[in-house]
């Protein structure tokens, strides 16, 4: 069987293009020196794919921000405000990625959403009715053309015209309908310049096709595809689909006239049984996704082997071709820059290129490497822990239930904390200036003693809170000096977790993050944070709040094991954060915040699946948490952006006591559903924005506190900014926070 891969990580291995990147916008090298780096990183990542064997590799999957953005230039739909620009054409598209101020001129960038269910964020393009689509860019063939002179001859890589429709923002009256013949026409120039240009094969990537589709987005679909299908100047075409099935569309689109097909039977569900149910036309070509592009784990061979003869049951072996499941972005380069994790562990782990030799393997499977493969699935040390898993299995349907009720908690809490109406609080962290960023560093480097290290810690708490004393708040934290990252901090003190020194996997631009991977079972070490919060505590007689991340955002932003389920690891996450909730409870800490920023983002991207195969679990793990604490003790939480319009009763369902989230940026539509909900839990819906170095006037925070009061009961309004202070400078911060505090007392007063 032949291999394809539908795309590469595109940042270097040793993150180049970032630390390029960031020299060329601090003008310290030319964009010409930017784009060698480039040019070497697609260059390397085209030999690494030949030299492992993979038949079918993608040329223009490489980008300097976005592939969406890139879509968005080759095809000329970009806000005039950013052509204008009197610049280099890549200094106009940096502009609209990231905003330009200077002497040439000052916007802002466009915005950034989550692509689909992963952690990597697209700039959503923006139409408007002055935009007039028109192909000029020629970076897919000049891209073909490179990968051609190393002897390899691509298939182009390009986002298809649905996805990139249904992903645009159409701020005029034009809608995706209107424009979409027009787009098609110039997808249609661009498959001539590369037909002319001696490309043969092309890779449309139409993720979009896994989302509820209704009949007006297949009709869209059909409008396009009727275009590009019966123009394809000699291209052979394969549609490529990810990150779930397409059982809406896939009876039209097997009868389309493409020439391969590519689906995912990792995430897809239902993709075999599409399959199987609904038969595979003998003229095409299925490229079936086996190897997982999102997950660090090694193939299972056997299990793959069973799907793919299950599909050949289908499909002939001449007509398959084994790939990844989605881009290799989502995982890390190689594992061959991981020095630290011990050699037994590391042969469970498969980043990029690993995968590489994987579906090397698969295309042509000999029984000892079968064999060898199924060895590690037999046994993998360390990761049973009993007394976890015993744990888990003795958890009852009470202990999801927080008692007693909501009402009643709310009352008993009025009474003993006696805030002022209108509490104000900050969500934990405060500015991580460099002297205890340097702290930090010193400690894990061994430069100072870890009593050195404490102290300093101790020193900075103080000063917080003095500070916040100072300012006025009514509930104080100790400012989170000793987290790096609200995640990676709880997993080192977390048995079961495995650290990583090079997995970087792209979050935005360039961007990366290196999330830590859940090996085994896990358990909690050790007390987390109660000392530092004690000791805040032992500094002040105002209410200090503790400070924890959650369960499901742990998960979220790791690589989750795949032997046991999502809920079972989230789970084992939340008992162990209970255990610390209970520790600090017991430590006098009666205010405590368990933070979930990232609970939205693993909501599957089928609506018809989000409780059941998400917020049925993901929602009670957050209330095992918590459901242990006494009724005086207030469990706030947090979540980073509203997004979470649809899902309120989940979010009510939680059953904290207060929940803080960011509102200051959007149009409060929030607050009308939490009024239409009758949403139970007190709100602290930010009242200004701390992604901006911008101080917030008095006057402006009191109007906002009063557009919030018409939609919330002011008995469950608290006032806060919108999240954590730590990337903030200090004086901004206390004059906002000054600002923020005064606001709240005038209202008290009016
Ligand atoms: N408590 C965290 C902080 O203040 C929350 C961060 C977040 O929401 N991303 O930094
Ligand atoms: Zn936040």
């Amino acid at each position: 069987m032949k291999s394809s891969v539908i795309g590469f990580p595109r940042i270097g291995r040793d993150r180049e293009l970032k630390f390029a990147s960031e020299k060329f916008f601090r003008g310290e090298i030319s964009e010409d020196s930017l784009s060698e780096t480039a040019r070497e990183i697609r260059k390397s990542n085209i030999v690494t794919q030949k030299n492992a064997g993979i038949d079918l590799i993608s040329s223009n999957d490489f980008s300097f921000y976005d592939n969406v953005l890139d879509t968005a230039f080759l095809f000329q739909i970009v806000p005039q405000r950013y052509l204008d620009l009197d610049l280099s054409d890549l200094e106009k598209y940096f502009a609209a990625a990231r905003g330009y101020q200077g002497e040439k001129g000052n916007v802002k960038a466009l915005p950034m959403k989550k692509w689909f269910n992963t952690n990597y964020h697209y700039i959503v393009p923006e139409f408007s009715d002055d935009t007039k689509i028109e192909y000029i860019g020629n970076k897919p063939v000049s891209e073909y053309l490179e990968a051609k002179a190393l002897g390899v001859d691509t298939k182009v890589l390009l986002i298809g015209p649905f996805t990139f429709l249904k992903l645009t923002k159409f701020i005029g009256s034009k809608k995706a309908e209107d424009v979409a013949e027009d787009l098609a026409n110039e997808y249609v120039k661009l498959f001539s310049d590369l037909s002319s240009a001696g490309a043969s094969k092309i890779q449309l990537d139409e993720p979009y096709l896994v989302r509820d589709l209704d009949s007006s987005d297949i009709a869209l679909f059909k409008k396009i595809y009727d275009i590009l299908l019966s123009n394809k100047n000699g291209l052979s075409i394969t549609l490529q689909t990810y990150f779930g099935d397409i059982r809406d569309i896939y009876s039209e689109v097997v009868n389309l006239d493409f020439d391969a097909i590519g689906l995912d039977f990792v995430e897809g569900r239902k993709t075999l049984s599409l399959l199987k149910e609904n038969g595979f036309p003998k003229d095409k070509v299925l490229v079936a996704g086996v190897v997982n592009g999102k997950n660090i784990w090694k193939n299972d061979y056997s299990k793959t082997s069973s799907i793919l003869s299950e599909i050949k049951t289908v499909v002939s072996e001449d007509n398959l071709v084994i790939g990844t499941s989605c881009s290799l972005l989502h995982v890390p380069y190689t594992l061959a820059s991981e020095s630290k994790i011990p050699a037994e562990y590391k042969k469970h782990f498969a980043f990029a290129e690993e995968k590489l030799l994987e579906l090397s393997d698969l295309s042509n499977l000999k029984e000892e490497k079968l064999a060898e493969n199924k060895a590690l699935f037999e046994k993998r040390p360390d990761c049973v822990d009993e007394k976890v898993q015993a744990r888990v299995a003795a958890i009852k349907e009470s202990d999801y239930t927080r008692l007693p009720a909501f009402d009643e908690r709310e009352a008993i809490q009025k009474e003993k904390l006696g805030l002022p109406k209108f509490p104000t609080t900050t969500i934990g962290s405060f500015p991580q200036t460099a002297d205890v960023r340097k702290n930090r560093s010193e400690f894990r480097k061994g430069e100072i003693t870890k009593e050195e290290y404490v102290d300093f810690n101790k020193k900075k708490i103080e000063e917080c809170i003095r500070l916040q004393e100072e300012i006025g708040l009514d509930v104080l934290v100790h400012g989170e000096f000793e987290r790096n990252d609200m995640v990676e901090y709880f997993g080192e003190h977390l048995s079961g977790y495995v650290f990583t020194e090079k997995a970087w996997v792209l979050s935005y631009g360039t961007r990366c993050v290196k999330p830590p991977i859940v090996w085994g079972d896990v358990s909690r070490k050790e007390p987390i944070t109660v000392e530092w919060s004690k000791f805040a505590k032992s500094c002040t007689n105002k209410p200090v709040k503790g400070m924890l991340t959650g369960p499901v955002t742990i998960l979220n932003w790791s690589f989750p094991r795949e032997d046991i389920t999502i809920k079972e690891s989230i789970q084992q996450i939340a008992l162990a954060i209970r255990d610390e909730v209970l520790d600090l409870e017991a430590n006098g800490i009666n205010i405590i915040q368990i933070d979930e920023a990232a609970l939205r983002e693993k909501l599957p991207l089928r609506k018809s699946d989000w409780y059941s195969e998400y917020l049925d679990f993901a929602i009670p793990a957050f209330r095992l948490v918590h459901s242990g604490v006494k009724p005086e003790t207030q469990i706030h939480t947090h979540m980073c952006y509203s997004e979470f319009t649809d899902i309120i009763p989940a979010i009510d369902n939680m059953d904290a006591d207060v929940i803080t989230f960011e509102a200051s940026r959007s149009d409060m539509q929030i607050l009308d559903s939490l009024k239409e909900n009758h949403f139970k839990t007190e709100v602290g819906p930010g009242v200004y924005d701390i992604h901006s170095p911008r101080v917030p006037s008095v006057d402006e925070l009191v109007a906002q506190l009063s557009r919030i009061r018409e939609k919330t009961e002011d008995k469950k309004l608290w006032v806060n900014p919108d999240c954590g202070l730590k990337t903030r400078g200090e004086e901004e911060t206390v004059k906002s926070l000054k600002n923020l505090v005064a606001a709240a007392k005038i209202i008290r007063e009016k």
